[in-house]
C-alpha cells in the first residue's frame, strides 16, 4: 500500500516563492509534462508550472463528463501526470480525471476543509447534478503551500475539523457492523483514522480564529486530514472515516443540493450519531457552536420536515454500509421523535 509523499512549503509568507518551490518539487518527482487543473485560487501556482497544455479551471457545474473529457484531453496532450490545485472540489475532480486518464495525480490543497485531500475517493456531480462518491486514484504526492493555506477562510478550517470529528463515530459504526458479522475491522486502517482524530482533539475547545493564525495548527490539521485519507487508502474504501454522519451529509446533498461545506454538514450529522448511540449530544452541540459549525437544523436552512426527510433518505445514500442509522431503521415517527429528543 504506497502512501502519498507529503511536501510542505512554509519558509515564508510568499506565495510566489511557494509557487516556484512547487514547480521545483514537481521536477524532483520526475513529472515532466503535468496536466494542471486549478481553481482561481490555484492560478498563481498553475502559472509557475511548465505544463503539457494550458491549465484547466473547472466551472461550478463540472461533472463526471467533464472529468472524462479532461482525462482524454490530458492523454492527447501527452501528459505524464495530473496536478490538481484548489479546494476539495477541484482535488476530487483531479483524482477522477487521473482515474479516467490512467495517470498519477499530485494534489495541492489551497484550503483544509476535508479529508478527501489524500483519499482514493472522489465526490463529483453526476448527469443530474447530484454529488456521487466514486472510487478514483489516491494522490501519489501532496504538496502543502502553507502561505496559501493560512489565508483560507475560517469556515474551511472549521469544516476540516468537522470532517475529523466524524472519525471516532465512523469507527464506532465500523465496530457495530463487525459485531453484526457484516464486516471485518482492518486494524492498520482503524489506527490511522483514530490517530487523525487524536491529533486535532485538543484544538476542539480552543478559539478557532487564534488556532488558524498559528502555522503549527495549520500543519497539524493538514497532517490529521492526510492521515484520515490514508486510513481510507489502507482500507480501500471510506469506511474508517465515514459512517452515519456522512450518510446524513450525502442526504442533504441529494435532497437539497448541499447546504454548507461537506465537513460542516458532516459535523451536523455527528449529532444524530451520538444521539442514536444513546449518548447526550449536548456537549458536542456546544462544541460545534463554538467552532462556528452547524448545531441546529435551521443553521442549514432545514425545517423539521426537511430534517426528517434527511434522516429517512440517509441510509439510501450508501447502500451496503451498516451504521447506527441502519441499525436504528428509522420510520417517520421514530425520526420525528429523535429530532424532538435532540432539540426539544
Ligand atoms: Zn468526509
Amino acid at each position: 500500500m504506497p502512501l502519498p509523499e507529503v511536501f510542505l512549503y512554509d519558509a515564508s509568507d510568499s506565495v510566489s516563492e511557494a509557487s516556484a518551490d512547487l514547480a521545483a518539487t514537481l521536477s524532483e518527482l520526475g513529472t515532466e509534462a503535468p496536466f494542471v487543473i486549478a481553481s482561481h485560487h490555484g492560478a498563481v501556482y498553475a502559472h509557475a508550472i511548465k505544463t503539457a497544455s494550458d491549465p484547466r479551471t473547472p466551472g461550478p457545474r463540472a461533472d463526471q463528463d467533464w472529468a472524462m473529457d479532461t482525462g482524454s484531453a490530458a492523454k492527447r496532450a501527452g501528459a505524464d501526470s495530473i496536478v490538481a490545485i484548489g479546494g476539495g472540489r477541484v482535488l476530487d475532480l483531479g483524482k477522477l480525471v487521473a482515474a479516467r486518464a490512467g495517470l498519477k495525480v499530485i494534489v495541492v490543497p489551497t484550503q483544509l476543509s476535508h479529508d478527501g485531500i489524500c483519499s482514493p475517493v472522489a465526490v463529483v456531480l453526476d448527469d443530474d447534478g447530484r454529488s456521487q462518491s466514486l472510487g478514483a486514484v489516491e494522490p501519489s504526492a501532496v504538496y502543502l503551500p502553507i502561505p496559501t493555506l493560512m489565508n483560507a477562510p475560517l469556515t474551511s478550517f472549521a469544516a476540516g475539523l468537522g470532517d475529523l470529528i466524524a472519525n471516532p463515530l465512523a469507527l464506532r459504526d465500523w465496530r457495530l457492523a463487525a459485531e453484526h458479522g457484516l464486516e471485518e475491522i482492518d486494524q492498520p486502517a482503524w489506527d490511522l483514522s483514530a490517530e487523525a482524530y487524536s491529533i486535532i482533539e485538543r484544538y476542539l475547545d480552543e478559539d478557532l480564529a487564534s488556532c488558524a493564525s498559528d502555522p503549527e495548527f495549520v500543519k497539524l490539521l493538514a497532517q490529521a486530514l492526510i492521515l484520515s485519507g490514508e486510513s481510507m487508502i489502507a482500507s480501500g474504501d471510506s469506511r474508517p472515516a465515514s459512517g452515519a454522519e456522512h450518510e446524513i451529509s450525502h442526504a442533504i446533498d441529494h435532497l437539497y443540493g448541499g447546504r454548507a461545506l461537506h465537513g460542516e454538514q458532516v459535523a451536523f450529522g455527528c449529532i444524530f450519531s451520538v444521539a442514536l448511540y444513546g449518548d447526550d449530544p449536548a456537549g458536542l452541540m456546544s462544541r460545534l457552536r463554538r467552532l462556528g459549525l452547524p448545531a441546529h437544523p435551521t443553521d442549514l436552512g432545514l425545517d423539521a420536515g426537511a430534517t426528517e426527510a434527511v434522516l429517512l433518505e440517509a441510509p439510501e445514500t450508501r447502500p451496503g454500509r451498516f451504521t447506527v442509522l441502519e441499525d436504528a431503521d428509522l420510520d417517520p415517527r421514530s425520526a420525528r421523535a429523535l429530532i424532538a429528543r435532540i432539540w426539544s
